[in-house]
């Protein structure tokens, strides 16, 4: 592993020749630097090397980078990709700017009712359990278009529902990567045709499988290991 500087390079051009290959516009796809375990410093490093988006999981430790790096809002954008317990939507819907792990309609209610009218609205995914494993977090592909029309229907002032998230099962060769991705686009758009929503998000994609999921047409992917190096 490189500084952070110089794996930041690596990671944009992994993803600038994955949008070639698939004759994407590279700015397309906006790259999430997943900071989980990382001290402040490892942001403020990347940020200097010209990242803006960061992702947390566990939202005790997010809240406290967030408090620490306050010198450096407005210039930050806050994702939060880890599960979320309803006990704990206040402080995200006060110092977030994207949640893209939520998975049932409670979450997204209680979020909306607590976003301070003061800031933009907190922008949302859901989380689709697109591999289909009973352990792991997120919707059923079944389960979403009607959570979406829900979501989608909260104060827009408040919320907004931008599209998907998904983290596939690990898998060794680019075509096995890429079913998964391609299940979530496929999703996507049918809550696009067939439900009428607009949503331009597909959250998927991170170290190990961001090319298979630039192919299958993933506009942000959240890039943690190959930044900041192994946890
Ligand atoms: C940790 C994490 C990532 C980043 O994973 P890496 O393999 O380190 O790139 C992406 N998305 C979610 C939801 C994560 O929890």
């Amino acid at each position: 592993m490189g500084s952070i500087g110089s794996n930041l390079q690596d990671v944009r051009q992994r993803i600038a020749r994955a949008c070639q290959s698939a004759g994407r516009s590279e700015n397309s796809v906006t790259l999430l630097a997943v900071s989980k375990t990382f001290p402040g410093d490892a942001v403020r490093a990347a940020h200097a090397a010209g990242q803006q988006a960061f992702g947390e999981n566990y939202v005790q430790e997010a809240l406290a980078k967030i408090a620490a790096l306050a010198d450096l809002r407005p210039q930050l954008q806050w994702h939060l990709i880890g599960p979320l317990q309803s006990n704990k939507t206040r402080p995200v819907a006060e110092a977030f700017d994207w949640v893209h792990s939520v998975d049932r309609l409670k979450i997204a209610q209680r979020l909306a009712e607590q976003r301070p009218s003061g800031l933009p609205p907190l922008q949302l995914c859901l989380q689709v359990n697109i591999s289909g494993e009973a352990s792991k977090s997120g919707l059923l592909p079944a389960e979403v278009p009607a959570v979406a029309a829900a979501v989608a229907a909260l104060p827009p002032e408040r919320v907004r529902l931008r599209g998907l998230m998904a983290i596939p099962e690990p898998a060794a060769d680019l075509e096995a990567q890429r079913r998964p991705h391609r299940a979530l686009r496929e999703l996507l758009n049918a809550l696009r045709d067939a439900h009428g929503l607009e949503l331009d998000t597909l959250s998927m994609g991170m170290s190990a499988d961001l090319e298979a999921a630039v192919l299958e047409g993933a506009t942000l992917v959240r890039v943690g290991t190959a930044i900041f190096g192994a946890r």
